[in-house]
């Protein structure tokens, strides 16, 4: 497997870089540490065609592939972390499961505007009781005239999208799964009190209280789970860049202190206890990086990619939060303040070993894979009146 960039894929890395040095390098800090997310970001990117990179051109977006959206979560990190943010959430998840199912009336409503840089989406999947096990979700949709009646409570999202990909209940059982639409200010849809995760990034409750979904809203009817699901495949490769391309950005402020910083009279970096540690962050940054790039580019080659992407995001994330943490060491007390974004990416970092599919929840899909069989993770069935176990 070659992963050498093509001419054009260089071109396309220094583009990027470029504009994320004249864009976003200045302002990178204070952008971090605020919580709403980053729209004038969003519209500067919109205007430099980094929003849908994947996306067919007849639907607004650029064309590109997986591999693109990739480097460009990787130089846009280099400069500004905060701001891989406006790429993960351009070009991986809601956005390409917008693409992939919506039909050309819904992509004008909900995907022109989120490639416009206008408005943001966010994914309502996690229920207080069906978390890891999504497909326990309680939402339901009741059909009401031609359309339907959402009720139910999702946690964890960004409180702060204009729409939200809700997933729904039409009926029992993982086919009566699907998902609608709803905009932020429905009748009947409330955004719950502000909260902060651990990186201060902010979430709330939404709660769905009989809200009406006309049938144009309505994204993927019962029995759409699982294609909805397959969007998460895209979804972790980003996730996996984006926690990679922290630890690099950690690694290589890590680099220059060390060289520059000195103690007892010599550069940090000659001493071989932190030697090792950079070693060790440099083999774990090429074997995250060669993963990472095996599942982008077979991805885009049309390979079924599941294995390759779990291997990649559970690396990346272990990876990036491993590194950021180690930087963090090298930098001493610096590396701890909030003068550098060391601490910021460890803290971001941290958050997607859950985010996107738990490490133990891809180790189990791994385990699947590698045994060839499924592993219900539901207890074992008890016939009445008997304890054998079935
Ligand atoms: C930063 C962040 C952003 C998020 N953003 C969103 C969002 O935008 N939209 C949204 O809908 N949700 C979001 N989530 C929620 C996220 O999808 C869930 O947190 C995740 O699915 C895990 O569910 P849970 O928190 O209920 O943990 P639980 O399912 O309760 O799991 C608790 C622990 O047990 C482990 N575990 C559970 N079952 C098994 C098993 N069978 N085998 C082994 N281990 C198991 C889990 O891996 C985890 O470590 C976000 C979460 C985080 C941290």
């Amino acid at each position: 497997m070659d992963f050498i960039l093509s001419e054009q894929q260089s071109m396309f890395r220094d583009s990027v870089a470029a504009f994320a040095r004249k864009e976003l390098a200045a302002g990178a800090l204070a952008r971090a540490h605020a919580a709403e997310f980053p729209r004038e970001v969003a519209q500067k990117m919109a205007q430099a065609g980094l929003l849908g990179i994947t996306l067919p051109e007849a639907d607004g977006g650029a064309g590109g592939t997986l591999m693109d959206a990739v480097l460009a979560i990787e130089q846009v990190a280099m400069f500004c972390p905060r701001s891989a943010d406006v790429i993960q959430e351009g070009n991986f998840g809601a956005i390409r499961v917008l693409g992939k199912f919506a039909n050309a009336d819904q992509k004008k409503r909900f995907l022109s505007p989120l490639l416009r840089g206008e408005e943001v989406i966010a994914v309502a999947m996690t229920e207080p009781d069906a978390g890891s096990a999504t497909t326990d979700l309680a939402t339901t949709a009741v059909p009401d005239g031609k359309g339907f009646r959402v009720s139910g409570t999702k946690v964890f999202p960004n409180p702060h999208a204009d729409q939200y990909l809700v997933y729904v209940r039409y009926g029992p059982g993982v086919r009566g799964i699907g998902s609608v639409i709803i905009r932020r200010g429905a009748p009947g849809f409330t955004v719950g009190t502000t909260s902060k995760f651990m990186s201060d990034a902010e979430w709330a409750s939404l709660y769905f209280d009989n809200v009406y979904v006309p049938p144009e809203d309505v994204l993927l009817p019962a029995g759409g789970f699982k294609q909805q699901i397959s969007g998460f495949n895209a979804e972790r490769i980003g996730n996996a860049a984006r926690s990679l391309a922290y630890g690099r950005y950690c690694y290589n402020l890590a680099r220059d202190y060390a060289m520059t910083r000195k103690q007892f009279g010599r550069p940090l970096c000659d001493f071989q206890g932190l030697q090792w540690k950079f070693a060790d962050m440099k083999i774990q940054l090429d074997a995250a990086q060669l993963l990472l790039y095996r599942a982008a580019t077979n991805g885009d080659r049309g390979f079924p990619a599941a294995d390759e992407t779990t291997i990649a995001k559970l690396y990346c994330n272990k990876a990036g939060f491993e590194i950021t943490n180690e930087a963090l060491q090298c930098m001493g007390g610096l590396g701890y303040t909030r003068e550098t974004l060391v601490e910021y990416c460890f803290r971001r970092s941290r958050g997607w070993m859950i985010a996107g599919g738990s490490l133990e929840m891809l180790r189990n899909r791994l385990a699947e894979s590698i045994f060839e069989r499924r592993f219900s993770q539901r207890p074992p069935r008890v016939a009445l009146g008997d304890t054998t176990v079935s």
